[in-house]
């Protein structure tokens, strides 16, 4: 894995298609005009209080704010207003979302990657990491391995290589989809890959993929420019910066944004990340991304910039970020990944985030040898709980775990699910299913403990449906379910 071999510098070469990025700017400008965005910041540097209420309560109204609230907010220095801001994330989340955590699992697939990433331990001149791509029957034991746990949700995760461009990757997702046994299943797998052109992105909608999930890393183009080398497929930010707007484009229509933070002030990925919402909005016909991820940058094996990075963010900056988010982007989902500890993880959830990952395990093929991801891995987690393990910890918050992928399958994406989540409507929808596939989970994989509790928390969800027709169908479904029916939905 030193330098690039003539075929994958061809390679390199034919995939980026420069009127794939001109078509999305703005009279040849980015949607990220760094000058304003520290501008605004600047001007907002020392909000009034009671601006800083209007904007909470503009937001409790789930309306997304503009990008010189959400500075106002990222500016607040009052401790009160900062607990004001949390309550009102876990307001608008039970308002939008209900009382319920969706979960998925991570499946990395392929560790071959052509880019010089300085954070990550798959970055090609990291002689350290053993590389790996799964075979269809490695993939088969890896869902074997995690659907026994009970997930029916996927992530799946590839570095960049000829190797495993759209074609392997819609071949994985065939595999993963087709791989079941006596009844567990994955039901909906999403992906985290580099960006692609739209050709590529058409095939994969075709195989049918969750959300697409590209995460920008760094916004700040100076920064950007100093961890992904030039002579590097990433390192052409704008070919990135536009993935998402590519897949909308192509139909996959269910997109999510990231940043990785601690790459730079958070306080510029935090606008720039609302600036990114707005401009796919305003591209897209109202519709945004589906969801929003803030991986914090975690140790990574023979990989330096890890170890001091200048803009690491303490756990309290961490916690005011995510609280920003939530406030500025009310109706996005919000996914908080095991690379947090548990405490972290514990203190952030109940501010707004509605998905997690739990039993994650990222060293490549290690779900079904059951090791530690050693130098397979691209970072290290730091929440090892168990699936059971956090479902339990969240019954006890009052918080049921949803393993719907009804949404897709029904073709509820795109302006369908933005009309939904904007309405308030997940509450008829998405409720019922989280109790319908909360149900299976308590019925076949939990142990008595988690069984018996969970199944009193379900039935005051089922109690708190809205409206006595929908709560008779949701409870004649349960039936069924409890009958030994599965995949059953609204
Ligand atoms: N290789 C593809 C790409 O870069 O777009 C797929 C995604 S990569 C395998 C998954 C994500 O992991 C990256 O987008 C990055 O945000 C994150 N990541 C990389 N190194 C990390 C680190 N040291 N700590 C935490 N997250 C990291
Ligand atoms: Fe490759 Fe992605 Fe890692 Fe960069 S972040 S080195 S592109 S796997």
């Amino acid at each position: 894995m030193s330098m690039p071999t003539d075929a994958e510098n061809k390679w390199i070469d034919s995939l980026i298609k420069q009127d794939e990025i001109d078509r999305y700017l703005n009279n040849g400008k980015d949607f990220i005009d760094e000058q304003l965005i520290w501008n605004q910041l600047e001007k907002q540097k020392n909000p009034s209080d009671s601006y800083i209420r209007e904007i909470i309560a503009k937001s409790l109204e789930l309306e997304r704010l503009n990008p010189v609230e959400t500075a106002a907010l990222l500016n607040c220095r009052n401790d009160e207003l900062w607990e004001e801001i949390f309550r009102a994330g876990l307001s608008i989340k039970r308002k939008v979302y209900g009382r319920r955590i969706v979960f998925f699992a991570p499946l990395y697939i392929s560790n071959y990657c052509v880019n010089n990433c300085a954070y990550c331990a798959f970055r090609r001149e990291n002689t350290a990491v053993t590389r790996t791509c799964l075979s269809d029957d490695q993939i088969r034991a890896e869902v074997r391995a995690l659907t026994a746990e009970g997930h029916k949700r996927l992530i799946m995760v590839y570095g960049e290589h000829p190797t495993t461009g759209a074609d392997f990757i819609a071949h994985t997702l065939k595999v993963v989809y087709e791989t079941k046994h006596s009844g567990d299943e994955i039901r909906r797998a999403n992906i985290n890959a580099a960006p692609l052109p739209i050709a590529d992105l058409k095939k994969l909608s075709e195989v049918g993929i969750g959300t697409y999930q590209v995460f920008q890393e760094t916004y700040h183009p100076a920064t950007y420019r100093s961890l992904h080398p030039a002579d590097t497929l990433k390192g052409n930010m704008r070919w990135r910066l536009y993935a998402l707007h590519r897949a909308m484009e192509a139909g996959v229509d269910d997109v999510g944004i990231g940043a990785l933070f601690g790459l730079v002030d958070y306080r510029f990925e935090v606008m720039s990340l609302l600036l990114h919402t707005i401009d796919l909005e305003e591209k897209f016909g109202g519709v945004g991304p589906h969801t929003i991820s803030f991986p914090r940058l975690e140790p990574a094996l023979n990989t330096p910039f890890v170890e001091n990075p200048e803009h690491l963010i303490d756990d309290e900056s961490f916690r005011k970020l995510v609280g920003v988010i939530r406030l500025s982007v009310p109706y996005t989902g919000m996914i908080l990944t095991a690379r947090e500890p548990q405490s972290v993880r514990n203190s952030i959830i109940s501010i707004g985030v509605t998905q997690l990952d739990a039993g994650s395990n990222i060293g490549i093929g290690c779900y079904a040898t059951g090791k530690t991801g050693g130098d397979r891995q691209q970072f290290e987690l730091a929440d090892n709980r168990t699936l059971e393990e956090v479902i339990s910890y969240l019954v006890d918050l009052g918080m049921i775990t949803s393993f719907c992928t009804a949404g897709y399958r029904c073709g509820r994406t795109g302006h369908y699910f933005m009309d939904i989540a904007k309405s308030g409507k997940v509450h008829t929808l998405c409720m019922p299913n989280a109790i319908l596939t909360f149900a299976e989970y308590l019925d076949d994989y939990a142990s008595e403990q988690t069984k018996e509790k969970g199944w009193i928390l379900l039935e005051e969800e089922l109690r708190r449906l809205p409206g006595e027709d929908l709560r008779i169908r949701v409870s004649e479904l349960l039936e069924r379910v409890r009958n030994g029916e599965r995949d059953l939905y609204l």
